[in-house]
């Protein structure tokens, strides 16, 4: 478990709904039926990014891993490294 930064490439996201049945605490689904990350910060690109505690990492691991198209990336805030 560590402290990361969910990534959410929403341009990209098939609106398949995994990610807010599995982490419906972090996640929930858009009127234009792709998912959202509650309380997420959006980049120019449309991407959407939110900073986890250690706590919340298992969930939202699930939810990346449940993504079909991995859409949903965690990186590890203190080595920077993309865990997937
Ligand atoms: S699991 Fe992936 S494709 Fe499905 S709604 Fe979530 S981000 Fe989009």
């Amino acid at each position: 478990m560590t402290d990361a930064t969910i990534k959410h490439d929403r341009p990209n996201c098939i609106g398949c709904g995994a990610c807010a049945a599995i982490a419906p605490d972090f996640w929930y689904m858009g009127e234009d039926g792709k998912s959202d990350i509650k309380e997420a910060k959006t980049t120019p690109e449309g991407w959407e990014e939110l900073d986890i505690e250690s706590k919340d990492f298992d969930l939202n691991k699930q939810a990346a891993d449940a993504c079909p198209v991995n859409v949903i990336h965690l990186v590890d805030k203190k080595t920077g490294q993309q865990i997937i």
